[in-house]
């Protein structure tokens, strides 16, 4: 195995694929065609968005109106956050189990309240939610169920109906690492009649925007050849102070500006080739002791290991502060994220093999 000291920007993309994004020609007609995709797959009036944030936040604002509150799973990123906020809601906080990193009928029961009007169901990296117990609950408060599904597109609930098909609405974002990974993008399906209206994007996007989403697996590929050289550290501050790379957090939320029509052909390419089995679990996950003495253990073995869902129970790190997270009310969640780890995915099996040796003598709880 090669050794790599930098591995984050578009690792999932192999050089074919990188390629194959950079010098994609979208047409308008593409944007037609994903919507009309996602219509039929999901039953229900779709709208295509800049990026899954903004899609979340059009989901939440046609169901809810300012002041109500939604149940949000305790273990999840900022972006989550940001489209509550945007939609005018309190977010409420369920905490979640180890096993599954998702909430579950107590956490649900202990945050219950009468100012709740909705749960967003998240199916944590692509393992599903007891679906029918959530169903249950939601039924007794009278709560309007959202399904997100940038972790799980694709997947199945025990019992067999497929993520996206159970709520009022389903959510998918094409941002990086996502289950659909396009670099940036997102759509909404309102299945369900819903109180408010909502408006389509009419904007076209950003050519900065545009361009970034098309160059990242680029400069992520150029980035791991300086690794050789220990010059990807340089290389990629120097992109990020330039503003050509910008980090996933950072990716603003804005519900007038369209996907890029490039974008709209990649998402309706993979979402025609999403087989259950293929991209989950999303990011398989070890809860581990010692996690720093690991993380050294493993890079003095030649493996990157970085960037983990979450380091923080809403991540990343710079922001969790705005949040205001009840950490004495989610426990779970806040011990999960200090011992969290995942597998990069984008060693072979065969080069994970070692890691995963290594892994073993520092893992907790196996799921
Ligand atoms: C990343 C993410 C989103 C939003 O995606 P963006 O396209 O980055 O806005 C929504 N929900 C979850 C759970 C996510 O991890």
């Amino acid at each position: 195995m090669r050794k790599h000291y930098f591995l984050g920007l578009a690792a999932n993309y192999s050089r074919k694929r990188c390629l194959a994004h950079t010098f994609a020609i979208g047409r308008k007609k593409d944007r037609g065609a994903l919507q009309r995709f996602l219509t039929q797959k999901y039953g229900g009036e779709t709208i295509l968005t800049k990026n899954g944030r903004s899609a979340l936040a059009l989901a939440l604002k046609a169901y809810f109106d300012p002041g109500d509150a939604v149940i949000v799973n305790g273990f999840t990123c900022y972006a989550v956050y940001e489209a509550v906020k945007a939609a005018g809601l309190t977010p409420v906080w369920a905490d979640i189990s180890q096993e599954d990193l998702n909430f579950n009928t107590k956490t649900l029961e202990k945050v219950a309240n009468e100012d709740v009007k909705g749960v967003i169901v998240q199916n944590s990296l692509g393992n599903p939610v007891d679906i029918v117990a959530v169903e249950k609950f939601a039924k007794k408060y009278n709560l309007v169920i959202i399904e997100d599904l940038a972790h799980c597109a694709g997947i199945k609930y025990a019992g067999g109906r497929e993520v996206g098909t159970v709520g009022s609405a389903a959510v998918l974002s094409f941002g990086k690492d996502k289950a659909i990974d396009t670099i940036s993008g997102g759509a909404v399906i309102l299945r369900h009649p819903h109180k408010n209206k909502v408006e389509a994007p009419s904007k076209l996007p950003r050519i900065s925007d545009n361009l970034r989403a098309r160059f990242y697996p680029l400069l992520g590929a150029i980035s791991r050849g300086l690794s050789y050289v220990h010059l990807s550290g340089i290389w990629m501050r120097c992109l990020v102070k330039i503003h050509w790379v910008e980090k996933s957090a950072d990716n603003k939320l804005d519900l007038e500006r369209k996907i890029a029509k490039f974008e709209a052909k990649l998402a309706l390419r993979q979402l025609q080739n999403l087989k259950e089995s293929s991209k989950h679990p999303l990011r398989e996950f070890r809860l581990v002791r010692n996690r720093e003495e690991l993380l050294k253990k493993l890079a003095a073995a030649g493996y990157y290991f970085g960037g983990f869902w979450y380091e923080r129970p809403v991540s990343p790190e710079r922001y969790y502060k705005k949040v205001h997270f009840p950490e004495d009310k989610c426990p779970v969640a806040v011990e999960v994220a200090k011992k969290i780890i995942n597998l990069p995915t984008c060693y072979s099996k065969k080069d994970l093999a070692l890691a995963c040796e290594i892994i073993a003598e520092y893992v907790e709880e196996t799921k």
